[in-house]
């Protein structure tokens, strides 16, 4: 076994669009296939396996427009050990291929019908005419982890001798133990390149991953966010943070991991769990009073890496846990003085709403605030009527706003209620069509169709930033109601005039 930290040049293969998009209930068009593909080049992944070409020809247009794109990574195709796949990966114009060929005898005999010497074979043949298109050829030996290492050996050994540019060892179904994986990467890069292909069944698609680098693998397969089959691929986010964090050993553009996590999550539906590693809501927020304040003393304290390193800022965020030293920093951020008797108050009211079981929004603290301290704000957008036609037709709304004390009105159409909504509250708004609409949840408090849900929208304008919540029976009331109270809060306290004369 090797030093990780003497490990150079790993290199990784992305499987997003393949393995990843095998994910229960994901299917992604060629223009979405072809913005992740951008993305990953972007950060400087090696090899995009961008499907199978095998499945259709929907799928094949996708990979087309995936090998048409102007990037610098290996762009390959997933292909069974079938001539006729190879033909169709060529007919999409990739660079190479992902062969995958039976490896355990569950897979040999029990899934593909034949024997072991016949595979090796059929194998030996593939391979040779892969090469002889030019391709760069991986083969996968499938289910490795569950097959007799002799046998894998002598497979994989074989494909590397009829010209295979590297092997993988497929942790096909995730059932290895790192002993394991050290074990059968040991034996194969003795013959060649070794790629690594992982799984999370057992929780430990990571470990395994740096297991076989440390055992010589040099190449590693993986998702973005870790989605794939059943418990998913290894995320190759973690893999890289890991590497680099650990032993100092550079793979992908770690900065580009955020927005490829959104962008993967957005497009596939799959949400990015709040506690995930590297990319999840909460992995740089701190809420509990003495990481707060310990954080605010050194940012390093609770931390073991920066934020900015792969794309993200730290937020501290209130509620039950909040201390008095968090509380201050948060008043401070939106420029709201109060004295030393004020924020004791404004400190005892934001636990009061923690102790509920609450997060503590930007609202929520800025109207104890203002209200602790007697300073009454006036309104400068305000709600005054809203109504919207859904059913049958195009989902129209119509709304009223009062905007310095002057009424506005607008009617939009939108894919649905609340975004017809949205749509108006931004036309009658048209001078501060500068405030974004970054992040919208929904949450039902109760079950049933008459649940009173919670919509919480977080809104910028220029470097501020707000989050608001609304309650209310109605979804679109509440979606509206949280949106104009989000920009009523980023206009405050400013003199200029809200809405341009048209
Ligand atoms: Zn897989």
């Amino acid at each position: 076994m090797e030093d990780l930290s003497d490990v150079d040049d790993v290199q990784f293969l992305d499987t997003t669009l393949r393995d990843g998009e095998q994910a229960p209930g994901v299917s992604l068009s060629p223009e979405e296939k072809a913005r992740i593909a951008r993305r990953l080049d972007a950060a400087d992944v090696d090899v995009i396996e961008a499907g199978s070409a095998c499945t259709g020809p929907g799928e094949r247009e996708t990979i087309s427009r995936v090998t048409d794109l102007d990037i610098d990574a290996t762009v390959t195709s997933f292909c069974r050990g079938l001539e006729r796949d190879i033909d169709l990966a060529l007919d999409c114009g990739v660079d190479g291929i992902n062969l995958v060929v039976p490896a355990s005898d569950r897979h040999v005999e029990g899934k593909v019908g034949t024997s072991r010497e016949e595979n090796v074979e059929t194998t030996v043949d593939l391979v040779e005419y892969a090469k002889e298109h030019d391709l760069w050829v991986e083969v996968i030996g499938e289910d490795g982890s569950r097959a007799d290492l002799d046998y894998l050996e002598e497979l994989l050994g074989a494909a590397l001798d009829a010209g295979a540019d590297r092997i993988c060892f497929a942790d096909t179904v995730g059932h290895a133990t790192p002993d394991r994986a050290v074990e059968a990467v040991s034996r194969l890069s003795e013959l060649g390149p070794v790629s690594t292909h992982t799984h999370d069944d057992l929780g430990l698609a990571v470990t395994n991953a740096l297991a076989s680098l440390a055992a010589g693998a040099d190449m590693v397969h993986g998702t973005v966010n870790g989605i794939g089959e059943r418990a998913g691929n290894v995320a190759l986010e973690e893999v890289a943070i890991a590497l680099d964090h650990g032993y100092g050993v550079e793979t992908m553009e770690l900065t580009e991991v955020y927005e490829l996590a959104k962008l993967v999550a957005n497009t596939t539906g799959i949400p990015l769990p709040p506690n995930k590693a590297v990319v999840g809501e909460n992995a740089f927020t701190h809420e509990s009073g003495i990481h707060t304040d310990g954080t605010l003393k050194d940012d390093a304290m609770y931390e073991p890496y920066p934020p900015e390193k792969v794309g993200r800022e730290r937020r501290l965020a209130l509620g039950k846990h909040a201390g008095r030293a968090g509380v201050a920093a948060a008043l401070d951020e939106h420029d709201i003085e109060v004295s030393e008797e004020e924020l004791d108050e404004v400190f005892r009211r934001v636990k009061e709403i923690g102790d509920r079981g609450k997060r503590v929004t930007d609202a929520d603290l800025l109207t104890i605030a203002e209200d602790v301290s007697g300073d009454d704000r006036e309104r400068r957008v305000e709600l005054a009527d809203l109504t919207t036609v859904a059913g049958g037709g195009t989902p129209t709304a119509s709304i009223r706003l009062t905007v310095d004390g002057e009424e506005r009105e607008e009617a939009e159409t939108g894919s649905g209620p609340v975004d017809a909504a949205l749509n108006a509250v931004q036309a009658a708004l048209g001078g501060v069509a500068d405030t974004h609409l970054e992040s919208y949840h929904v949450d039902a408090i109760t079950g049933g169709t008459d649940a009173v849900v919670t919509v919480e929208v977080e809104m910028s304008r220029g470097d501020r930033t707000v989050t608001v919540t609304a309650s209310d029976s109605d979804i679109t009331r509440a979606s509206v109601r949280a949106m104009v109270d989000a920009i009523d809060r980023l206009v405050a306290d400013e003199g200029e005039t809200v809405v341009a004369d048209d």
